[in-house]
C-alpha cells in the first residue's frame, strides 16, 4: 500500500482572479491508496525526505529509474463536491468533508505532487522538473514549472459559469492562461456541460444578461455520458453541470474568472459569491457558438501545443511512449501495469522518459486508459 495523501481545505470560493487559493492547511494524512506496487515492501509515508534525494544532481539517475512514478493525491474541499472520488475510484478520503477535487499531478507554489514509490519517493514534482528534467521528462520545452495540471473533479452541484484567460490577455489581467480538457469518467442521467453560447451574441447583450441575472438563457448546454470528452480553449465560456465526475487535464494555471453563479447564494455567508465580470468580459470568446464535444480520431482525442491526449483500449501489452518521451497514464476501466506498478481506475502514473521497460500491460478485460504527453 502507498499511504499519505494530503488534503487542502482551500478557500470556499472556487477560484480567485489573483490566484489567492492558498490552502488553509495542508497536512500529511495516512489514508490508503489503491495504487499498489507488487513485490515491493512499502513502509509508512513520512513527510521528511531522505537527504540523499536532495543531492540528486550529482548521481546518475537513469540507472535508478526502474518503474513508473506514482504521486500522492491532494484532496481539495469544495462546497460543490461530495464523496464520489472515493465511491467511484476507491481513494480513501478524509471523513465528513465534501471533496470536489483530487489534484493528481501538480507543480504549483501552493500544491506539490510528491512521489509515492521507488527511489525517488518523497521528491516533489518541482524537484523532478528542475533537477532531473532529462531523465524524467526528456526533451520538453523549457518552462519554470511542469506545464500540466491533472485533477479529478466531482461536481455534485454545478460549478459557476466561468472563463480562463487566453495568453494575449492573461498578462495584462495579472493571471495565467489556461486551456483545459475534460474526460467524463462518470455522469448521472441528465448530466450536462456548458460550452460556449447557444446563439450568436454581442458582448453588451451578454453584459446586460449578466446584470439581469438571465445569463443562463444564453449558454450552450450539452448532455453528456461517460466516455465523452470536451476541449476548452482559453476564452471559452464553460461550466460543469451537476452529476459529473471528470478527469481534467489542463495548462498549469489557476486563474479563473467567475462570470455567473446561477443566482445562488453561498450557504456559508448567505450572500452571492464574488464574480469577476470585468476580467471575464475581456476574455470571453463571443463568437464561440454551439461548440461540440470532441469527436475522437481513432485513439487521438486532442492534440495541441500544450498536450496530446489519446484513449487506448488496451487489449494486449503496448509501449507507452518511445524511449526518451515521458507519458502520464490514467486508468479509466479495468486494470493495467507497467513494471511492478498497477493502476486501477482513477489512478495515474508517470512513465519517465528514460525508463527502459515501457510496456503497459492489461491485467483485466476491457482495460482502457488515457495517455497524456506533451508534443515535442
Ligand atoms: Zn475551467
Amino acid at each position: 500500500m502507498l499511504g499519505g495523501h494530503q488534503i487542502c481545505r482551500a478557500d470556499k470560493n472556487h477560484a480567485e482572479p489573483n490566484q489567492q487559493r492558498q490552502p488553509v492547511f495542508q497536512e500529511a494524512a495516512h489514508f490508503d491508496c489503491r495504487a499498489s506496487v507488487r513485490g515491493a515492501k512499502i513502509d509508512g509515508v513520512s513527510q521528511k525526505r531522505p537527504t540523499n534525494l536532495l543531492k540528486s544532481k550529482t548521481r546518475n539517475l537513469n540507472s535508478e529509474i526502474k518503474s513508473p512514478l506514482t504521486f500522492r493525491p491532494i484532496f481539495m474541499e469544495r462546497i460543490w463536491g461530495a464523496r464520489r472520488i472515493e465511491t467511484e475510484f476507491g481513494k480513501k478520503l478524509p471523513p465528513n468533508v465534501k471533496i470536489g477535487e483530487s489534484w493528481e499531478v501538480v507543480d504549483r507554489p501552493e500544491a506539490q505532487s510528491i512521489v509515492a514509490n521507488g527511489p525517488l519517493k518523497g521528491k516533489t514534482l518541482h524537484e523532478l522538473w528542475t533537477q532531473d528534467r532529462q531523465s524524467i521528462f526528456g526533451n520538453v520545452a523549457e518552462a519554470p514549472r511542469f506545464p500540466l495540471l491533472i485533477k479529478l473533479l466531482d461536481a455534485h452541484e454545478k460549478l459557476s459559469l466561468q472563463v480562463h484567460p487566453p495568453e494575449q490577455f492573461a498578462g495584462k489581467l495579472g493571471g495565467e492562461p489556461k486551456t483545459e480538457f475534460w474526460y467524463v469518467a462518470a455522469a448521472d442521467p441528465g448530466a450536462e456541460l456548458v460550452l460556449g453560447f447557444r446563439e450568436p451574441i454581442k458582448r453588451d447583450q451578454f453584459e446586460s444578461a449578466l446584470r439581469e441575472g438571465t445569463a443562463a438563457d444564453y449558454v450552450h448546454k450539452i448532455s453528456v455520458k461517460p466516455g465523452d470528452a470536451a476541449f476548452l480553449p482559453a476564452g471559452r465560456l464553460h461550466a460543469v453541470g451537476a452529476g459529473n465526475l471528470l478527469i481534467e487535464i489542463q495548462q498549469n494555471s489557476d486563474t479563473t474568472y467567475r462570470v455567473f453563479d446561477w443566482n445562488r447564494t453561498d450557504p456559508a455567508t448567505g450572500r452571492p459569491r464574488e464574480l469577476h465580470i470585468e476580467q471575464a468580459l475581456q476574455c470571453i470568446d463571443f463568437d464561440d457558438v454551439r461548440p461540440e464535444l470532441i469527436e475522437p480520431k481513432g485513439k487521438l482525442l486532442i492534440r495541441n501545443k500544450l498536450f496530446e491526449i489519446q484513449k487506448w483500449n488496451l487489449g494486449s501489452p503496448r509501449e507507452s511512449t518511445p524511449l526518451g518521451q515521458f507519458a502520464i497514464v490514467c486508468c479509466l476501466t479495468g486494470q493495467l501495469a507497467c513494471v511492478n506498478v498497477d493502476l486501477a481506475p482513477g489512478e495515474f502514473f508517470l512513465v519517465p522518459a528514460q525508463l527502459q521497460d515501457r510496456q503497459l500491460k492489461p491485467l483485466a478485460a476491457r482495460t482502457t486508459l488515457l495517455r497524456v504527453t506533451i508534443p515535442l
